[in-house]
């Protein structure tokens, strides 16, 4: 990926031929179960993947992530018919999806979608829309947030995840929405009008329980999003200390001024720090325990070392770090989604702060 990242990702170049190699490498199958042709990653491992793809190209990694999560929700929650009919295909790469949850009026507030699916005979008929959803252009199938039951209380109760075939009629992808960074995987609106799904598409067979579906496998996607945050900021940090090197004021290496060794060991110990506790939360996950306070803690902690890390190292390379020829300013718009997505910072300290006060 590195002789192309930087050029691709600034023309918005669709890198279809590293996609061929990830098929071949069996990354799409990452957590699909090996009787369905999947190479069942553990959470280490699978997080060590997405901090090796982000420290080349962050935007890259997209295409795995949110494919990765629908296969675990298949895997995890989906019928026998579902998993047959559908991970197969995933594990390859020939069949590509994403996850599908952020409306433009709902997205921390989940409960709070008006995607409504109503019952009519062997069909759901679906009206609607979505926004902000990555590989939606590339996609298959999708699992798809709705309301079943719309007067539910509380609302989680009437919520299903329903696996749309994309080429459904009513189900329309929209623009690509126009990124900071993130570049590589679409990320798009979808307008969801009278859209006829069979009833054999509801996630697991069952109405109301597709936020605990989502959820569940959010905790994976938080240990995606952390290992992406990890390959940013070491990628961070690595640019920084091989441009103070090389570049020289005042007679000497930068690296030999005290103020730049400050910012590299601080960054050295954060990364590290960092990744550890990603580590740390994915063996939870690994052991078969729920690790919703872990993971969020990975996330929101990596998160904040990657943005604060791609901000010291543009100041370590002074001017040049604001060029747009330089690779660090791509870390720089990269960083922040990793704020934002899989639960905002502000949302996942809620959860942690609840989860320590049960535990209290
Ligand atoms: C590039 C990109 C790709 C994405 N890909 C996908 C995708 O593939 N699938 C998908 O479903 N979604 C996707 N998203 C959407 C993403 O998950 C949401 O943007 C995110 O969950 C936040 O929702 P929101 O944008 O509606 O912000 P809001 O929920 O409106 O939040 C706005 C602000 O208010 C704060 N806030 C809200 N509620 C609270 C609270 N209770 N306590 C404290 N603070 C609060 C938030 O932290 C945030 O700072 C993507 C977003 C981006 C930018």
């Amino acid at each position: 990926m590195a002789p192309v990242a930087q050029e691709w990702e600034r023309s918005g170049r669709y890198p279809d031929e590293i996609v061929d190699e990830m098929k071949a490498m069996g990354l799409f199958g990452m957590l699909v179960p090996r009787q369905y042709g999947g190479i069942e990653l553990d959470a280490v491992s699978y997080s060590i993947v997405f901090e090796e793809l982000a420290k080349v190209w962050m935007g890259l990694s997209g295409v795995l992530g949110t494919h990765s999560m629908a296969t675990r929700i298949l895997a995890m929650d989906g019928t026998d018919e579902q998993r047959s009919r559908w991970l197969p295909g995933m594990a390859t790469g020939e069949i590509r999806s994403g996850l599908a949850l952020t409306e433009p009026g709902a997205g921390s507030d989940l409960q709070g979608i008006t995607t409504i699916a109503r019952r009519d005979g062997g069909v759901y008929v679906v009206n609607g829309a979505k926004t902000w959803i990555t590989n939606a252009r590339h996609a298959v199938v999708l699992p798809v947030l709705v309301k079943t039951d719309p007067a539910a209380k509380p609302p989680h109760r009437g919520m299903s995840l329903l696996m749309i075939e994309t080429a459904t009629a009513g189900f329309d992808i929209g623009k690509d929405l126009p990124k900071l960074g993130y570049r590589g995987p679409e990320s798009c609106e979808i307008s969801i009008t009278d859209c006829r799904v069979p009833v054999e598409n509801l996630v697991g067979g069952k109405e109301g329980s597709g936020l605990k579906q989502a959820l569940s496998a959010l905790e994976f996607g938080r240990c995606n999003i952390a290992g992406r945050a990890v390959g940013v900021a070491q990628a961070a940090l690595d640019l920084a200390l091989a441009y103070a090197q090389q570049r020289h004021a005042f007679g000497r290496p930068i690296a030999e001024f005290q103020a730049i060794q400050t910012k590299l060991a601080d960054m050295a110990m954060q990364v590290q720090a960092a990744r550890l506790l990603t580590w740390w939360a994915a063996s939870k996950l690994d052991r078969g325990e729920r690790a919703d306070m872990e993971t969020g803690m990975a996330k929101v902690f990596a998160s904040e070392v990657a943005l604060q890390a791609s901000l010291e190292s543009m100041r370590v390379h002074g001017g040049y770090g604001y060029s747009a020829e330089y690779e660090v300013e791509r870390l720089y718009r990269d960083a922040p989604l990793m704020a934002i997505g899989e639960g905002t910072n502000e949302i996942l300290k809620t959860v942690i702060a609840r989860h320590l006060a049960r535990r209290s």
